[in-house]
């Protein structure tokens, strides 16, 4: 049975969630997180990050390489008449599923001595400046903060009426892990009508490939294999990739109804974190890195409010919506744009042409979507 009153209670173990927890525990903040599903579960995700979160995640004491994440510094991009594209990136990654790095961090917060409690919140009130949270096992639980920090879509946004809930969104995403023959230190994209796949290596010397789809390109197929041999195999290095490699998932695991509609930093009093306040655009590789970068934000700020050296909450809200603008408003756009750009059939191949003759665009363009590497300060 979970405390009952508490400073902060977060909804949702994913990263945000996680990380938010971790860097909580380190002020000795009571807090509580919720998360739904049991660890350690695979999830669909790229499992690129950018480096950009290196100096913090080794300031709460995580280290990915202890796990044998890979390093990541080559990026190659192909079209789907088969031209490639490579480039250095600027910053680089590491490469590390979402199964081992989910686990390892929910393993590190309960060792800082986090509450965690597996249930499913079904609805938050906030009255007289308190929250009250309630799970489907009707435990009722009082929190001064909540963090929101359940994904890019949960029960949660319907119960709040989010806007965005109510609009279909097209896009579907496929992974599958593979044993076979990749460069470790290369992350790629390769194209596909209707769709790309990002192939990366991860822990386990396991390749991951991971591709979205918009749901029109799929539904002419009868299951994922034509839609595969149909569609992604007409990219000749996708289709070797494929070929030359053995799964090591059971079957590939899919999401639909991927939205990349605009969200709010703040809704009914609760801190958004993560994909629960906004989604970049997968092609972008950078959705991690801002699950992780949101939860540094709105962690310093709540240990700020619990000290008193924030006043009040709505000082507290203002200063979070301000401070995730500044950080994520502008690689959002980019990243949107982009994506609408490859998105239209006749001009993709053109905009491709235009960087296989002028590489140097190529980090330019995966610049304005990432971030600098994190300041940490406490
Ligand atoms: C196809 C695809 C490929 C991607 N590739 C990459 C990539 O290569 N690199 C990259 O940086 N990003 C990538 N991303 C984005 C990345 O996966 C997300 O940005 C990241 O997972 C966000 O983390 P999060 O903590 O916000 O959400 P999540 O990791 O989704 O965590 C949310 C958690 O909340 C829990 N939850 C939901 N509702 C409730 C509830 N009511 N009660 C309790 N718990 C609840 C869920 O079970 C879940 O564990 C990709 C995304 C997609 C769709």
């Amino acid at each position: 049975m979970p405390k009952q009153h508490l400073d902060v209670i977060i909804i949702g173990g994913g990263l945000a969630g996680l990380i938010s927890a971790i860097h909580l525990s380190k002020h000795n903040a009571e807090v509580l997180l919720i998360e739904k599903n049991n660890y350690p579960k695979h999830k669909v995700c790229g499992e690129y990050v950018s480096n950009e979160v290196l100096p913090y995640l080794n300031f709460l004491g995580f280290n990915p390489f202890e796990y044998e994440a890979k390093h990541i510094s080559e990026f190659e991009l192909t079209t789907h008449n088969n031209k490639h594209i490579k480039a250095k990136l600027p910053l680089g990654g590491f490469g590390i599923s979402r199964y081992e790095m989910d686990f390892q961090l929910y393993k590190k917060a309960l060792k800082n001595g986090i509450e965690l409690f597996q249930d499913t919140v079904v609805d938050v009130n906030f009255k007289d400046d308190s929250f009250q949270v309630i799970t489907k096992s009707n435990q009722i639980l009082q929190s001064k903060i909540v963090i929101g920090a359940f994904g890019k879509r949960s029960n949660l946004d319907i119960q709040f009426q989010r806007k965005f809930i109510k609009k279909k969104s097209p896009y579907l995403g496929v992974k599958i892990h593979m044993s076979g023959d990749f460069p470790e230190n290369k992350v790629a994209l390769h194209n596909f009508k209707g769709g790309y796949c990002g192939v990366s290596k991860v822990e386990n010397d396991h390749i991951n490939l991971c591709y979205i789809t918009n749901y029109e390109a799929f539904k002419k197929f009868k299951d994922i294999d034509a839609f595969q041999e149909e569609v992604l195999f007409k990219n000749s290095t996708l289709k070797q990739i494929y070929n030359n490699s053995i799964p090591e998932l059971e079957k590939p695991l899919t999401i639909s109804q991927i939205s990349f509609e605009t969200k709010k930093p703040v809704e009914n009093h609760i801190l958004m974190c993560g994909d629960s306040a906004g989604m970049i655009h997968p092609l972008c590789g950078n959705g991690m890195a801002m699950a992780i970068r949101s939860a540094q934000l709105a962690s310093n700020l709540i240990i700020d409010y619990l000290q008193e050296k924030i006043t009040t909450r709505k000082q507290l809200e203002a200063l979070y919506v301000k401070q995730w603008k500044r950080n994520f408003s502008l690689r959002l756009k980019a990243g949107h744009t982009i994506a609408y750009l490859f998105r239209q059939d006749w001009l993709a191949p053109k905009l491709l042409e235009v960087l296989r003759r002028l590489p140097f665009l190529v980090p330019l363009i995966i610049k304005m979507t990432h971030g600098k590497p994190m300041k940490v300060s406490r």
